[in-house]
């Protein structure tokens, strides 16, 4: 199940979907959703999802 997680960020709170199987952090659930869908099936990850991740390294 992809996990819904709330951050504050800059006095506003924004919502965020993680992966519970690799753990990224995406702004859309239905990436999200995809990206554990993958992970799951194929123990690997897919760029083309994963480029979508959220880095909060910025
Ligand atoms: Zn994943």
């Amino acid at each position: 199940m992809v996990k819904i997680v709330t951050l504050k960020r800059k006095e506003k709170s924004e919502i965020y979907y993680v992966c519970e199987e690799c753990g990224l952090m995406y702004s859309e659930f239905s990436i999200a959703e995809r990206c554990e869908e993958w992970c799951r099936n194929y123990k690997s990850c897919n760029l083309k999802i994963t480029k979508n991740a959220i880095n909060f390294k910025g």
